[in-house]
């Protein structure tokens, strides 16, 4: 070898090229012959779109046509099934056979009798798939023939003419490949030997021995090497196996392989695409473990094994199989890969409830391990629920995508809200799709930043985000990496043993408290607004069945609880969940499909929560003659005194006042019991602090109440509001509050992912308003403000103030049509802290109202669930919704992030009307002695009033009630997952809310028979003294805790 390195590995990308040089080099070695004319086609294109079963196609056989090389097909979503025949030739007595195949998509082989084989991907990148192995059986026949179900989308949907863009309707698929051929093994062999060669020649430091040793290596194999020469193939075998031979040091660094096909469950293509993208997948990775025993392969969310196992039940049975051989591994245990920072507590709990409950049902097993490689920041009550659902490690790598600072760790202890821990490991090739190369696993080491304290890694490879998984080559590659001198140690290997081995040997790994933001997609707080609204809406419309249902039951004392149903709408809320969808970062087909299962899921809801409580009134209620009037329920647990709104009866008198739409009174109601209802029968007039409203001057409207006035100007935005018990000023001298702003909103890349920092510093006030008054008290006072954002977009909002709090409500109508704009609403307060505070799952976070260091900056814009507030010592300003998820609370400023208008993967995203709701609530003390958590929840879950009469009802009754602790919240109450309907068994889910350890007191008006303390799977940890109607319970900070109570029948 002449002293040349850069020239030297020159050459080595002309041996493997399949362009230039194919002719003589090793490609062109490859396979010994190659047939068409063996290949006989014919095919039917589905119409409209369709995705039929494969029944329903092979019907339709006499509508076959035949169809050839160079054909084309489409357009993009359309289904294609071809009929292919195989004839061997007569002189072919070869032991390997392949079937190439080329349409540039996607496609499923299916056997004559309906058993899905191999998936085969198109094109011509590194994740194309084209070879299906012919069985032996085949070979022996001389004849075969299977079916090909073709899709008519890429492995990344349609898109037009770039990754994100919106789909392409139009494209067409081009039939370039279908063929068969057989491989010269010896020389497949050596284009693996030589792959890791010349990388390793590529890869390692200029000056390192092997890194030479492979150069000459590499360079020697490519002299001896003559395609036409069998003999010279094996020499070039037995110089590179001399190579590889070389083993690695005893203390070489250990990198655990995992085989993965990341499987978005919908994103760049549809819910019904995904099912199709699981059976090409996983039966591609079936055979994959029967050529190589030792292969191992993860797969995540139970949604998409439920698909498998009702529409490919022979796949679903051979991945038992391969279950069984310890390859084809469930891992997760979630519904799906969920979003991390929208979902409420309860359905992060449900996401394992249900995952897990399958996976225990049909593998009789549950992963160790919350996978979720690819979602946009992470809860910082994760750590704490992956422990009560029975897990303790956390896998993901995707705050490498950071764009401000990088993560210090990769391998270290998550510490969550409550001190909960999960060891946690950041793949250090930064991905879950890595190709399973020399590089990879090189980076995997270089890359950790933890190899002081561990020297293991954990290297994700495999086609992914559209499925696909591990190729031939990767196995191939790996293989070869076992044990070669200056690689780490390459283990195909179960991701739980690698956790273990981490778990044993490491020293001293670092923590990191709190949540995992993530540097990038703050965007996703906010795009696709209907689709978090109904998130929100759902959440609480099943947090409302399940108590009405379980209520219904106690009270009733029938076995009538609709414990199949309430699962089925639960597990379409977490499918809409998966980390595409409600984040928003999908095509428009997405939420075409999620808003028709949100509109099932609100339509059943709402039929099963009126059935609970048209049970109640029927089953607790007695003939009264001439009684009329309100039976008012609570699924809260506070006892509420509010002004409602309830339908206007026909000849109705005692209406102290109408809506400012005609067609509603508004009520007060008095000390509504939490968890229960009480009878209004002669609702009371409020005869005290009344609210008013009046026009001040010309250019000024005031709000009041006994508690505060609020002034608007003639735009609707509120220039001042003075809390009237210590008649002190809140909105910011020279600032306002009810701010509409308009921003710029181009990000770098990712369109609906992504808002950029810099939007910032690109925003305009909205001045183009004007205000009316529509409600004028006593029970409530309204202002209705109408305001022109652009020619056409506009804003119409209603601001509301009753007498009974200090809290503003603006009820919004948005007009949207715009393009990369961002539309926020702002209120500038004068509390003074240098942190905010924002609701999460089951809790809440604190982050900086400053930009000091960049990782304060970073957090220009962060999630937050029904409310955030600032506080300093005495006093505080909330601002509460409903529907909304994205803020940022920057110096005084308190900015709640409305509307979105991204172009890409969605060019309609969220252009429409859009109704939310907002409040404003100051409040007397900081946040810890506030009542905010309570707020949210009273501003997100409504009182119901039901109109009765010639009945009555009990005058009041409480389910549950918890002594005067307001930091412990009962969020949930639902029947217990594993116990009979007529067993009584109710389940109780509470958590710590402000960060404290509390003693308390749980009652209940209903006789309980025993009560117990569980994990998050309802499994009993230890019973808890229930004696006469409560039990005294110790809750410690930001703990959740689920209680399992039997009621005498
Ligand atoms: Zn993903």
């Amino acid at each position: 070898m002449l002293k040349h390195r850069s020239i030297t590995i020159g050459r080595f990308n002309g041996f493997l090229s399949s362009g230039t040089f194919s002719d003589v080099n090793l490609t062109s070695a490859l396979y010994s012959k190659r047939d068409s004319s063996a290949v006989k086609l014919t095919a039917y294109t589905v119409p409209n779109c369709k995705r039929i079963p494969f029944k329903e196609a092979i019907s339709k056989l006499n509508e076959f046509k035949p169809v050839k090389i160079g054909d084309s097909f489409g357009p993009s979503w359309v289904t294609v099934w071809f009929n292919v025949k195989i004839t061997i030739p007569d002189n072919w007595n070869d032991e390997v056979i392949y079937f190439l195949w080329n349409c540039n998509n996607e496609g499923l082989i299916w056997s004559l009798d309906g058993k899905p084989l191999q998936g085969l991907t198109g094109g011509g990148g590194d994740d194309s798939r084209h070879e299906y192995i012919l069985t032996k059986e085949d070979i022996k026949k001389k004849s075969v023939e299977f079916y090909i179900e073709g899709a008519c989308n890429g492995m990344f949907g349609n898109g037009d003419n770039g990754l994100i863009n919106p789909p392409d309707p139009n494209r067409q698929f081009t039939l370039s490949k279908a063929e068969i051929a057989t491989p010269n093994m010896e020389v497949w062999h050596l284009l693996y030997d030589f792959q890791i060669i010349a990388s390793m020649a590529k890869n390692l430091p200029d000056n390192s021995s092997r890194g030479s040793q492979a150069l000459y290596t590499a360079n020697k194999i490519i002299n001896v090497f003559d395609p036409k020469c069998k003999e010279s193939w094996s020499k070039a075998r037995e110089i590179a196996a001399e190579f590889l031979g070389k083993h690695a040091g005893d203390a070489a660094h250990n990198v655990y392989a995992i085989g993965n096909c990341h499987i978005d469950t919908a994103w760049l293509w549809p819910y019904d695409e995904t099912k199709r993208k699981c059976a090409r997948s996983w039966a591609s990775q079936i055979r994959l473990m029967e050529k190589y025993p030792d292969y191992v392969f993860v797969a995540s969310q139970a949604q998409q094994f439920e698909w498998v196992r009702t529409l490919y039940p022979t796949l679903f049975e051979e991945m038992k199989e391969k279950f069984k051989t310890k390859q084809f591994i469930p891992i997760g245990n979630t519904w799906v890969e969920m979003d991390c920072n929208i979902p409420s507590g309860e359905s992060f709990v449900r996401q394992f409830l249900y995952g897990t409950k399958f996976f225990k049902e049909y593998f009789d097993y549950s992963s160790d391990i919350f996978w979720l490689p690819d979602t946009f920041g992470y809860s910082a009550q994760l750590p704490q629920i992956i422990n009560i659902m029975g897990m303790k490690y956390f896998f993901t790598q995707k705050l490498s995508w950071n764009n401000i600072n990088k993560f210090p760790h990769t391998s270290f202890y998550w510490v969550g809200l409550d001190g909960s821990e999960a060891l946690t490991h950041f793949s250090p090739a930064n991905t879950y799709t890595a190709n399973a190369t020399v590089n990879d696993v090189i980076t995997c080491e270089k890359n950790n930043k933890d190899t002081a304290y561990s020297n293991d890694s954990l290297l994700v490879y495999g086609v992914g985000d559209g499925g696909g998984g591990p190729l031939m080559k990767m196995i191939e590659r790996l293989k070869r990496m076992n044990n070669v001198d200056g690689l780490p140690k390459v283990i195909l290997s179960d991701p739980s043993i690698f956790y273990k081995h981490l778990e044993e040997n490491s020293n001293d790994l670092p923590k990191w408290n709190g949540e995992l933001y993530f540097e990038l997609h703050r965007g996703t707080y906010t795009s696709q607004a209907k689709n978090k609204l109904y998130n929100r809406l759902t959440e609480y419309l099943l947090h409302d069945v399940e108590f009405f249902s379980c209520l219904s039951l106690l009270l009733n004392g029938s076995s009538n609880y609709p414990k199949d149903e309430i699962e089925e709408l639960w597990k379409d809320i977490l499918l809409n969940q998966f980390h595409d969808v409600l984040p928003g970062s999908s095509i428009g087909m997405v939420y075409d499909d999620s808003t028709k299962i949100y509109k099932n899921i609100i339509e059943k809801g709402t039929k099963l929560k009126d059935n609970a409580i048209n049970s109640i009134i029927f089953n607790s209620s007695k003939p009264a003659e001439g009684k009329k009037g309100y039976e008012i329920f609570n699924s809260t647990q506070w006892t509420r005194s509010e002004v409602i709104e309830v339908p206007l009866l026909p000849n109705q008198t005692n209406v102290q006042q109408l809506s400012h739409s005609k067609n509603k009174a508004l009520i007060y109601v008095e000390d509504i019991p939490g968890f229960g209802y009480k009878n209004v029968y002669d609702n009371k007039l409020v005869n005290k602090n009344l609210s008013i409203c009046y026009q001040n001057d010309t250019k000024t409207y005031v709000m009041k109440n006994s508690y505060i006035t609020a002034t608007f100007d003639d735009m609707g935005r509120m220039i001042s509001l003075i809390d009237n018990e210590i008649n002190r000023e809140l909105i910011l001298e020279n600032a306002k509050g009810n701010q509409f702003k308009i921003y710029d909103d181009a990000p770098l890349y990712w369109d609906a992912w992504d808002v950029e920092i810099y939007h910032l510093e690109k925003g305009s006030d909205i001045t183009n308003g004007n205000v009316k008054i529509i409600e004028e008290g006593p029970l409530r006072v309204a202002l209705e403000i109408r305001i022109k954002i652009s020619e056409q977009s506009n804003i119409k909002q209603i601001i509301y103030l009753t007498p009974i709090s200090k809290r503003i409500d603006f009820e919004t109508e948005v007009e949207w049509n715009e393009s990369h704009k961002f539309l926020k609403v702002e209120f500038s307060v004068d509390i003074l802290c240098d942190t905010a505070t924002y609701e999460t799952a089951f809790g809440y976070v604190k982050r900086p109202t400053h930009y000091n260091t960049s990782w304060d900056m970073a957090k220009f814009e962060v999630c937050g669930h029904k409310f955030a507030d600032l506080s300093e010592y005495s006093y505080g300003v909330s601002l509460l919704n409903d529907s909304k998820y994205g803020y940022a609370i920057h110096e005084k400023t308190i900015r709640l992030s409305l509307l979105r208008s991204p172009k890409a993967p969605d060019d309609n995203c969220d252009i429409g009307t859009h109704n939310f709701k907002y409040a404003l609530l100051p409040h007397i003390g900081s946040f810890y002695t506030s009542n905010i958590v309570e707020e949210g929840y009273k501003f997100n879950v409504p009182l119901i009033p039901r109109y009765i009469e010639e009945m009555e009802m009990d005058n009041s009754f409480q389910l549950f009630k918890i002594n005067d602790k307001k930091n412990v919240i009962i969020d949930t109450i639902k029947y217990a997952e594993n116990e009979k309907i007529t067993e009584n068994a109710i389940v109780v889910r509470l958590y710590e809310a402000y960060g404290g350890t509390t003693q308390f007191k749980l009652f209940s008006e209903l006789p309980v028979k025993k009560c117990y303390v569980c994990n998050g799977l309802e499994e009993i940890i230890q019973e808890v003294e229930w004696k006469e109607n409560s039990c005294n319970l110790t809750i410690k900070p930001f703990k959740i805790m689920t209680l399992k109570l039997f009621f005498k029948k």
